[in-house]
This record gives structure tokens, C-alpha cells and sequence, in this order.
């Protein structure tokens, strides 16, 4: 839940229990109000983005990503598929503030019939935020497949009640899940995270949202033999993060990004995009989450971010160093091994970057 500016705050900077308890309750009390009526917040008007034709995935797609808003991706070749954190409840900010968060088995089924095509050999959870790991245990029941994510991620799902064998700890490391190889690298939270810290008690769930602290986020490089794929779910690295690293898709979280300076960004866009070789960047993490996947998604409101910034200046980056950029509607369903076939070609004004 790193997005969400406020009182949300005062959870992390409280320092006594009564002071913790008070900012506890001054955030219920103002975002149960907020959380009413979250749609109606102002926020830009970003349009229904357009899938290119050639990116489509169209039948037969040797490997494709399905988007399904925040940083949830499906990745299929067909025979087996990779889950990226799998959030598809999306409860309304109302219900996450005044509720235990709680799965909701009928959008997760229909989710998984729709863009789940070949087994799944796994899910990967980029932190214990609940707009990322709240549904990482229920599609583990009905995926049986494991979790993969840091400790916070693993003592959650142990929490939820998953066996030992279906929570792993990963991080830095690589695995190997044939025909995929995934490699996960600790990299830093958005700045001003919310409910930091890590999950290391053991709670009863379904658990209230203050339970679902970060814990160390990771990137994932998911190499596949028709495409490299790297999912950056958080808006920030730093510059020996993703050392070495080659991609020929990003998908980037820009999360927040609209708030930061334009450095920021741009140091953002070189050590995700630019220094990987990338030639597709696909903006992620831009979508209101409190709103139900059955609509079309929509921007995070300006109380909370500046998404048409931050998509803007991806868009920038991306046209001046000649790379593609797509941004995607929930279910779209995006052809991996397409980007292999596009060239980068910089115009005359290529991003500097910045040390
Ligand atoms: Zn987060």
C-alpha cells in the first residue's frame, strides 16, 4: 500500500502505542471518509490507452504478458505461465480501511480462466503491501503453485495458512522454473512507503491492512527463451541495482514517480530502461487500486499522485531515446517475443543521464 499519502503516515512515525493507536484511528476516521467516495476524487483523464497491432498478442503467442492493473501480471507461453503478484481482489479503500482484507474467490476465478493458459509454476510477490501480496495465498490454493517473495512475503503467506512447500524465500538469487529463469533483486521502495517495516509476527487472517508491511521489495527479471522480461513494480532504484542487467520488455512501476523531480525520473528511466537495453517499456503501477477490475482501469487520484506526469515523462523518455512504449488496459494482452523484433533507434535529443 505504498501509495496512498496521509495519515497512513503516522503508522510508521508513531512512536508510543498511544500515539500509534491515535494515528491509527485519525486514519481510519479520514480515509473511511475519503474512502467512501474514492471515485469521485479528482484525477487526470488518461483515455482507454490503444495495444498496437504488432504488439497484440494474438492466438498462438509463443510468449505473452496479460496486465491486470498495479504491478499483476500473467506471463503464458502457451504451455506454462509466471504470475507477478496476482492482486485482483482490489477492494474498495472503504473495505480495506474498516475491513480484514479477504480474497475475493469469484473475480480470481474468472481471472485465472481468462489469462491463465498454461500451468503455473509460480507466483512472484514483490512486497507485502496488500495492493501486491493479498492474494498471492488464495491463488496459491487454487493455482497450487508456490509463492515466491522475501521473508516479510513468506511469514505472510505462512500466516495465511500456505503449506512449507508452497512459500520460498527469494531474493537476490535466481531460479529456475523451465522454461523460465527468474532472478530477483532486492531494489528500493518507492520513496515516503507507507507501512514499512517487515512482516515477521505470526497473525491470524484474514488480517487488517496495518498487518501488510512492505518488507524488502524486489525487482524480477524473468528470462524466457523467446524474451526477456523485467518488472520494476516500485518507482525507484539505485544505481548498482540492476548491474548488468539485460531486457528486451520493462515493465515500470511509476508509482508516485509524478511526485518526485524530473532527475529522479530520469535516473529511473537510464537504470531501468536505458542501461538494460531495453527496446518495449510497458508503465505500470499507474491505476487507482480501490476500484474493482470489471471496470475500465482509471489514474490514481492527484490526491495521490501526479500519474499523468509521471506517464508523460516515460512517454518523453521513451520517444527521445527511441524506444517503444505501451501503456495497457486490464487484460490486454501484450506479445513478449515482439519486442525482440523492434530496434532502438535514439532522435536527436537522446536522455542524458544523470550520475
Ligand atoms: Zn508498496
Amino acid at each position: 500500500m505504498p501509495d496512498v499519502s496521509g495519515p497512513f503516515g503516522g503508522l510508521r512515525d508513531g512512536t508510543g502505542s498511544g500515539s500509534r493507536w491515535a494515528a491509527r484511528l485519525a486514519a481510519v476516521v479520514f480515509l473511511s471518509a475519503v474512502g467512501a467516495c474514492t471515485s469521485w476524487l479528482p484525477r487526470p483523464d488518461l483515455g482507454s490507452p490503444a495495444l498496437a497491432p504488432d504488439l497484440a498478442a494474438g492466438e498462438g503467442a509463443g510468449l505473452s504478458a496479460t496486465f491486470l492493473g498495479v504491478s499483476s501480471l500473467v506471463l503464458d507461453d502457451g504451455r506454462s505461465s509466471i504470475v507477478v503478484d496476482g492482486f485482483v481482489s482490489r477492494p474498495s479503500a472503504a473495505s480495506v480501511l474498516l475491513r480484514p482484507l479477504r480474497s475475493g474467490e469469484d473475480v480470481m476465478e474468472a481471472v485465472i480462466e481468462r489469462t491463465v493458459r498454461g500451468r503455473a509454476l509460480a507466483i512472484l510477490v514483490a512486497h507485502g503491501h496488500h495492493d501486491h501480496a493479498m492474494d498471492a495465498a488464495a491463488l496459491s490454493r487454487r493455482l497450487d503453485v508456490p509463492v515466491y517473495g522475501s521473508s516479510s512475503v513468506v511469514r505472510l503467506m505462512e500466516n495465511s495458512g500456505l503449506a512449507e512447500d508452497r512459500r520460498r524465500v527469494l531474493t537476490n538469487a535466481l531460479i529456475a522454473l523451465p522454461p523460465y529463469r527468474v532472478r530477483a533483486f532486492a531494489t528500493p521502495h518507492s520513496p515516503d512507503e507507507r507501512l514499512s517495516g517487515e512482516i515477521a509476527e505470526t497473525f491470524d487472517t484474514p488480517a487488517r491492512v496495518f498487518r501488510y508491511r512492505g518488507g524488502q521489495n524486489q525487482s524480477f527479471l524473468i528470462e524466457h527463451p523467446l524474451a526477456r522480461v523485467l518488472v520494476v513494480p516500485s518507482a525507484h532504484l539505485r544505481e548498482t541495482d540492476l548491474e548488468g542487467v539485460r531486457a528486451d520488455v520493462v515493465f515500470l512501476g511509476v508509482g508516485r514517480l509524478g511526485r518526485q523531480d524530473e532527475t529522479f525520473a530520469r535516473r529511473l528511466w537510464c537504470r531501468a530502461v536505458r542501461h538494460t537495453e531495453a527496446r518495449l517499456v510497458v508503465p505500470i503501477h499507474w491505476d487507482d487500486f480501490f476500484e474493482p477490475l470489471d471496470r475500465p482501469l482509471r489514474a490514481m487520484p492527484y490526491l495521490v499522485d501526479r500519474v499523468d506526469l509521471g506517464l508523460a515523462r516515460l512517454e518523453a523518455y521513451a520517444r527521445r531515446d527511441g524506444v517503444r512504449y505501451q501503456r495497457l488496459e486490464r487484460f490486454d494482452t501484450i506479445d513478449l517475443a515482439a519486442a525482440t523484433g523492434l530496434t532502438r533507434v535514439p532522435g536527436p535529443d537522446p536522455v542524458s543521464c544523470p550520475a
